[in-house]
């Protein structure tokens, strides 16, 4: 380091990178416990990837089900929040709790030093004691391969760019995916045009009487069990099954809800099926999913040949100064929801909090 960024560096004990509901959840805890620490994300405002979800999203729990530690969101047991209300709560469970989140502020970099992490931004550097990641996986659209592809001229875009049906009126569209994404969008699509859905295998919905709690408590009972080292009692991890929200229902209602396995190839106005047939196609709106946003933790010599880190609960086995929170079933059970990731979040803080407590000796 030069003795100018030596300079300029801010010090904290605890830097949290991103700033969507996982950073928020884990500044709960912080705060609670009375840590020193900054969040720092790189949007404009409040909200994280849910400002960028389709405009007609609902959520599949209710309100009462969708929340983050300490402050319900409003609607209760019966009212399925939009993106808009979840972007309000968000910005106002932020402003309530007093988050000093910095914004807009986009990590580069974690670097190991021996008296910290030194964490790189496009606006200055700062040294940690410790990091909590939390940057989800929206930047990190996952788009699979298909022969051809390269060749189609129809538009391709990923759920994450998905602004809704209308600017695709007329067109040819199809939709990839078979989780709750696909499902949504394809129901969507299908009002106004000429849609086909593809999924890998067929579908399986939840009973229409079920909603995304039911999910949360699979995962609270797969945690139980994990703690008792008892077996997992949902192996397929009881998330991948599609919750029928209204526009599902009416998808159905129209006697439109059917996928088709995949295509073999792209050509270049289409794509070709596996009986030989062929397509014209406009569109494809990929609904595959995301990858853990990580690019900024690729400067630690930590990452696994996937590009994971090895984890023990959320914390780094290899940088013990290092937390991951948010990401999914790989960092804690519905982690990536809302109300699923306050366990997380709070085990999180907890074991930050007693590292920074530790005599410095035991703390490496
Ligand atoms: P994000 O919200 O992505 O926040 C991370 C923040 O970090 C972002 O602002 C990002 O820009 C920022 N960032 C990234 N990299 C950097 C960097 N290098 N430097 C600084 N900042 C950075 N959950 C539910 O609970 N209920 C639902 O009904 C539900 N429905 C969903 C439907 C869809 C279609 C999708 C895709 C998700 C849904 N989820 C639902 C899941 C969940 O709410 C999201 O995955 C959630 O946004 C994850 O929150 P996060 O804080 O971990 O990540």
């Amino acid at each position: 380091m030069s003795w100018r960024e030596t300079a300029s560096l801010r010090h904290v004990d605890t830097l949290v990178v991103g700033g969507g509901q996982s950073a928020l959840a884990t500044a709960y805890f912080l705060r609670r416990w009375q840590v020193s620490y900054a969040v720092l994300d790189d949007q404009d405002a409040a909200g994280g990837a849910w400002q960028r979800a389709w405009p007609s999203l609902q959520l599949f729990s209710p309100a009462q089900w969708s929340s983050l530690p300490g402050w319900p969101m409003r609607g209760g047991e019966q009212h399925y929040p939009s993106r808009d209300e979840v972007v309000t709560y968000l910005r106002e469970y932020e402003a309530r709790y007093s988050v000093p989140v910095e914004r807009p502020v986009r990590v580069t970099a974690v670097v190991a030093e021996p008296d910290g992490l030194r964490v790189q931004t496009d606006r200055g550097h700062w040294l940690a004691r410790t990091v909590i990641s939390a940057t989800g996986s929206w930047r990190s659209p996952y788009l699979p391969s298909y022969p051809g592809q390269t060749s189609f001229r129809g538009r391709q875009m990923h759920s994450a760019d998905y602004a809704g049906a209308q600017a695709l009126q007329g067109l040819r569209v199809l939709v990839v995916g078979g989780g709750n994404s696909g499902a949504q969008i394809y129901a969507e699509v299908s009002r106004v045009n000429e849609a086909t859905w593809v999924t890998l295998s067929p579908p399986s919905y939840l009973p229409d009487d079920v909603d995304g709690r039911v999910l949360f408590e699979r995962a609270t009972a797969r945690w139980q069990a994990a703690q008792r080292g008892l077996p997992d009692p949902y192996p397929d991890n009881g998330l991948g099954h599609i919750v029928m929200v209204p526009p599902v229902r009416a998808a159905r209602g129209r006697g439109v809800l059917h996928s088709v396995r995949p295509f073999v190839r792209f050509v270049d106005d289409g794509v070709i099926w596996e009986d030989g047939t062929h397509s014209p196609v406009d569109v494809v709106i990929w609904c595959t999913g995301f990858r853990p946003s990580l690019a900024h933790l690729t400067s630690l010599p930590i990452a696994q040949a996937d590009g994971r880190i090895r984890l023990a609960g959320t914390r780094s086995v290899d940088e013990p100064r290092l937390w991951l929170v948010g990401y999914g079933e790989w960092t804690g059970y519905a982690s990536a929801t809302l109300i699923g990731v306050m366990r997380s979040a709070r085990a999180t803080a907890q074991e930050v909090v007693a590292y920074l407590d530790a005599p410095a000796a035991a703390t490496t």
